[in-house]
């Protein structure tokens, strides 16, 4: 069945159940098709025929499932851009991605009153491009990942499969941001068997006073976050079973699940069951799993990332291309039907690092791997690619971007590691001129530059300036020594 069919028909049998509630607003099935019914044929009226892109810039409210409904079955992909985003960068993203139209909650809020049924006769097929995501790219500017229905479907077919979602009984906690692919899997899972997303928005996590107030009535039953959000939930020494009984499965995805994160989780939670799943947005939200069970906590730290979803292959191939031998390290491949076709309009990038395989497409992650018989450990970054609190950065991004900057003649930017998580991100620079007052003034003055260009996450909390950067053996910044001297 059509994805948009498994929805249609939630939305025919439970009209009155609440699709989304996200914070004080919320929506449901019947509401839901409707308003995004009314949103296509308006799509249709203002873009004819063209077959462009729909980007929506806001947060979690409800009018951005109703734009991106509308759009697929238009046949249209959604690109959705967080409202945290500087405009500058909100403006690269709708070039790169041609969209013929940037919506906001409030116009879709004013346009999708009335109107009736709409006939999906073109609606976003197999192969069509479903959603575009934006992620850092090394050179500062964002990259497009296509991600086609067949893709999308490869990935739910997987986790609807081998994990049992109660046909219109669950409530999926939605803590990621509509712009990382991990709120892909609360979405459509919960869209498509009749659930209820419950979205924590960015004011409430903010608030964690409010943000567990709205977790002990929220009922959820699916857990789908970064293991960063675990760590800060558990801070509260409330946030167990008692506060979430009906909880009763954790997925993990987007980072390094620590081991320690684990053992503390199956205390707080006895019951509920713990799975770690990894997987990079090029395919699809994730391509392995594994039970966090107490025999797996007792045979492995560092954990596993786990076993490749049935139709999927992973490799792990040495420099050369070749595969390693069984148990050694390489590169971690992904081929499989849920690797998508390549980033938007760059040719160049896709050809980095996606290739044809057997019928299918090859994605090379760039992260570090090791296959034991079957069980999968992801091993690190072979690159500058980092993840901060679950978002993905590249921290040549950051280093372009401040580059770009009047005052800087230079940047490199590095990692502040604390144990073996990645605490926050300095700054070395290199200034074109003298400082403005002091390195407090001047680092504040570049923060503010910065945040024009670049979404929050992505600007360094600590800057050192420098006359001119320690130079290896290459002529190129030393980076160690730098790395060093952060201690
Ligand atoms: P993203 O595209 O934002 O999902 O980021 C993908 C990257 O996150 C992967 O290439 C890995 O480097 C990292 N990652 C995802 N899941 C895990 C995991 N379970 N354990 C370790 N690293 C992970």
């Amino acid at each position: 069945m059509h994805l948009l069919e498994s929805i249609a028909h939630w939305v025919k049998v439970t009209p009155d159940r609440l699709a989304h509630i996200s914070d004080d607003r919320s929506i449901s099935y019947g509401e839901l098709g409707a308003r995004s019914d009314a949103l296509a044929a308006w799509l249709d009226g203002e873009l004819g025929n063209r077959k462009v892109p729909v980007a929506i810039l806001g947060h979690k409210e409800p009018e951005m499932l109703v734009t991106f409904l509308a759009a697929v079955k238009t046949g249209r992909p959604y690109v959705p851009i967080d409202k945290s985003t500087p405009p500058s960068r909100v403006e690269r993203v709708l070039e790169i991605s041609e969209a013929g139209m940037l919506l906001t909650p409030e116009k879709v809020a004013s346009l999708s009153v009335s109107g009736g049924p709409y006939e999906a006769s073109n609606r976003v097929s197999e192969g069509d491009p479903f959603y575009i995501l934006f992620t850092s790219g090394s050179t500062g500017e964002p990259k497009g990942v296509v991600i086609t229905l067949a893709n999308l479907n490869h990935y739910l077919a997987w986790m609807t499969g081998d994990y049992a979602f109660a046909p219109g009984a669950e409530i999926f906690l939605n803590h990621a941001p509509f712009t990382f692919d991990l709120s892909v899997h609360d979405i459509y899972l919960s869209l498509s068997t009749g659930g209820t997303l419950f979205s924590l928005t960015k004011e409430t996590t903010s608030d964690l006073k409010r943000m567990f107030e709205l977790l002990r009535s929220s009922g959820i039953t699916q857990w789908m976050a970064t293991p960063s959000f675990a760590q800060m939930c558990m801070i509260e020494k409330r946030f167990n079973q008692e506060m979430l009984p009906g909880l009763h499965r954790f997925f993990f995805c987007g980072e390094v699940f620590a081991h320690e994160t684990a053992v503390q989780l199956s205390e707080r939670f006895p019951t509920a069951r713990v799975f770690n799943t990894y997987g990079p947005t090029e395919a699809t939200i994730a391509v392995t799993s594994v039970e966090i069970t107490k025999e797996v906590l007792a045979e492995w730290n560092p954990l596993p990332i786990g076993r490749v979803m049935p139709g999927t292959r992973i490799l792990i191939r040495a420099e050369d291309g070749r595969e390693v031998a069984p148990g050694e390290r390489g590169e971690i491949v992904i081929a499989g039907p849920n690797v998508s076709p390549g980033y938007l309009f760059r040719p160049d990038l896709t050809e980095k690092v996606f290739a044809a395989f057997e019928g299918t497409r090859s994605y090379r992650t760039g992260d570090w791997g090791r296959d034991r018989n079957g069980m999968v450990f992801c091993e690190g970054r072979m690159d500058n690619q980092i993840k901060l609190h679950g978002h993905r950065i590249e921290l040549g991004d950051m280093e372009s971007n401040l580059r770009a900057l009047d005052e800087v003649a230079d940047a490199v930017v590095l990692p502040v590691k604390k144990g073996d998580r990645i605490d926050s991100v300095a700054a070395f620079i290199v200034l074109s001129g003298q400082k403005a007052g002091s390195d407090f003034e001047q680092a504040a003055a570049l923060k503010k530059q910065l945040s024009e260009r670049v979404p929050p996450y992505m600007i360094p909390r600590k800057f050192f300036f420098l006359e001119s950067f320690p130079m290896n053996a290459n002529g190129k910044a030393d980076r160690k020594k730098l790395a060093e001297s952060l201690g």
